[in-house]
């Protein structure tokens, strides 16, 4: 960690930033990336802030296409916002280009780094503590959705490929339980019944939007509640950000995966399944964000579907724990025995009080269509 952050000085050199670097520091509590504040001295003297990020390349491969990704998104915000006489330092992300001109900067060692304009006061949160900011997190993710609208979602490069294809995460599933290979299914005898009884749901999303009664849309994928900043005056949320997981897919599971992060009264490895519930008021915060945010640019069949899009998202996310779980723990980073079995299990739970609250989550989304 240590070697590659003394190239930091060497990303700083590369890239265009303006004036006098003055200093930095880590920034901000992301898990992908490592995060830098730096600052610079305009030559008029004022100070001038950016982030600075070194990109994270085990999990990201091709740092080409995913800033190109981001680079094409965020000049079409730009125009966007630009039109609606917004403004464009602090409702997108703005990417600085290196002096040689490219989106990143590869270092000597071949670390990337990338660096953007610094939105700030504006706070972000980690965790849901109010229905004010869930709902302003809404209001955002339902921003972008609409801005980006028109945007060609296809010519998006699939950086993570399958990222939301729930029936090949199925398959990979099943795989595991067969294989069994370190004895643990046993374990899991109820968890991986519950998947199994619900197959036919898997992959109702993705062959609706291959008959094209869904639309392929610009998604975050990572609609959690800190990728929105909230401005500090207005409490409202300004800028999405954190889009190295921009790509083509469904809007309704960039609503659910919000729905499923937030919205859950517990913990995501609760061990205590009791406290494992959907929070319809967390869940109509949101609902009503999201859709106002829309300002009416999801179809009849996405409004339909947002419900299922909660319910499939929270679905394959367990999923995945069990697969992990089965497979011996190679994916997600485990802190206790059976962690990944435990964070299935809270996930199942979710899923089982969705089908419970089934007609409340129809009756909330139609209210706001
Ligand atoms: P995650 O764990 O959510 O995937 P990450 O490692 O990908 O995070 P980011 O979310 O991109 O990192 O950034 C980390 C933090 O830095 C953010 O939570 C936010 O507080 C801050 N940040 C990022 N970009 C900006 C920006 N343009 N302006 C102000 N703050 C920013
Ligand atoms: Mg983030
Ligand atoms: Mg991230």
């Amino acid at each position: 960690r240590e070697e590659y952050c003394s190239k930091i000085q060497e990303a700083i050199e590369a890239i265009g930033f303006r004036g006098e670097y003055l200093d930095h520091c880590r920034y901000g509590s992301g898990h992908i990336n490592d995060t830098f504040l730096i600052r610079f001295k305009e030559p008029e003297g004022n100070v001038e802030r950016y982030i600075l990020q070194r990109m994270n390349h085990e999990i990201f491969k091709n740092p080409d296409e995913l800033m190109e990704n981001i680079y094409n998104v965020t000049s079409f915000l730009r125009d966007k916002i630009s039109k609606m006489h917004g403004d464009t330092k602090r409702e997108t992300m703005n990417v600085i280009y290196t002096k040689d001109g490219r989106p990143y900067f590869k270092d000597s060692i071949g670390a990337c780094w990338r660096a953007y304009l610094f939105v700030g006061d504006t706070m972000s949160f980690d965790k849901v503590e109010n229905t004010k900011d869930f709902y302003e997190s809404g209001v955002s993710f339902g921003h972008f959705q609409n801005l980006l609208a028109d945007f060609d979602a296809a010519s998006l490069h699939e950086t993570i490929p399958d990222f939301h294809n729930t029936p090949v995460r199925y398959e990979a599933f099943l795989k595991a339980v067969k294989e069994d290979i370190c004895g643990r299914a046993k374990e899991a005898e109820a968890e991986i019944r519950f998947l199994m009884q619900r197959e036919k749901d898997m992959g109702i999303c993705m062959e609706l939007q291959r008959a094209g009664e869904l639309p392929l849309r610009v998604t975050h994928n990572d609609t959690k509640l800190n990728n929105i900043l909230i401005d500090t005056k207005t409490g409202k949320g300004i800028c999405v950000i954190d889009l190295d997981t921009v790509m083509p897919g469904l809007s309704i599971f960039d609503y659910g995966d919000s729905i499923r992060f937030g919205a859950n009264r517990a913990a995501e490895d609760e061990r205590d399944l009791t406290k494992v519930s959907l929070d319809l008021k967390l869940f109509e915060a949101y609902t009503k964000g999201f859709l106002e945010g829309c300002g009416g640019s999801l179809t009849e069949k996405e409004i339909e579907l947002l419900p299922m899009g909660a319910k499939l998202m929270t679905m394959e996310c367990g999923m995945r724990f069990l697969t992990d779980y089965l497979v011996g723990d190679t994916y997600f980073r485990i802190h206790r025995e059976g962690h990944n079995l435990d964070r299935c299990r809270t996930q199942l739970k979710l899923v089982e009080d969705m089908e419970q609250k089934w007609d409340s989550m129809k009756d909330i989304t139609g209210k706001y269509r």
